[in-house]
């Protein structure tokens, strides 16, 4: 939508910066609320226990090596250039602006070959919200290392992300097949549904903070009989364990009868 808008170039840019806050936020690996008052200025003891991440803790890898490359790749090409370009360098590309300014010589050069761009994105997008990187607005979007990037420079501290970044072309493909629910389970499913659904209304919170669709689906094919078996479902954690394991389990349990 901003690319097609009629907004001049600077409002656009001032946009997209906008988004990718947004989006950087929605993929963080701590307690939202906690990060979201961060971000305002405002501080949180402990993490708040009530939001999606709190209740359903994304997995996580190890991000600092290519992390690292990333700020690399922005200060070896003078903290002058924009996402676009510092992902075209770091993934070796062959492009004008690269041969213009020699970057192509660069040691940085090509080195991030095990991501692909929207992955580097996602990356970079964890770097500006953790505040390591911050982008110049009033410089066509400039990304600048901050003092906050030292630690992870030096190696003395490491940077979890999450790792569904890293799926995400996969996941689409995951959704895809998880559509076709095997016509045995099929009932099930839609139990487990209903039951999610009167769980919805009695919170009042819309249906997919309990379970998404996806969590169903296995559920409904894996059968489990036991809150540990519950858990190693993805998108069951401890806390949703405890709250709704017991009524997902009976549903199962009288399905199996
Ligand atoms: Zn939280």
């Amino acid at each position: 939508m901003v690319d097609g808008s009629e907004a001049g170039e600077a409002r656009k840019r001032n946009d997209r910066a906008k988004l990718d806050a947004l989006l950087g936020w929605c993929e963080v690996t701590d307690c939202r609320r906690r990060s979201l008052l961060e971000y305002f200025g405002d501080e949180l003891e402990q993490d708040c226990g009530n939001c999606d991440v709190c209740l359903s803790p994304p997995e996580v890898f190890d991000g600092t090596e290519v992390a690292r490359k990333i700020l690399s790749a922005v200060y070896r090409t003078g903290q002058r250039f924009g996402a676009v370009h510092v992902i075209d360098v770091l993934m070796g590309k062959d492009t004008d602006k690269v041969r213009q300014h020699g970057h192509d010589e660069l040691g940085v050069f090509g080195i991030g070959a095990e991501l692909e761009q929207q992955q580097w994105r996602s990356v970079l997008r964890q770097l500006i919200v953790l505040g390591m990187l911050t982008v110049d607005s009033a410089g066509y979007g400039a990304l600048q290392l901050s003092q906050k990037s030292r630690p992870l420079l030096r190696g003395e501290t490491s940077l979890p992300l999450r790792r569904d970044l890293l799926l995400a072309r996969n996941a689409k493909a995951a959704k895809r097949k998880g559509a076709d629910v095997a016509v045995e389970d099929q009932d099930l499913f839609e139990a487990l549904r209903e039951c999610r659904k009167r769980l919805a209304v009695e919170n009042a919170v819309p249906p997919y903070v309990i379970f998404h669709d996806a969590t169903l689906m296995q559920m409904a094919a894996d059968k489990p009989t036991s809150g540990e078996a519950l858990l190693e479902i993805s998108g069951v954690g401890q806390k949703k364990l405890e709250r709704y394991g017991l009524m997902f389990l009976d549903v199962i349990g009288q399905a199996s009868r």
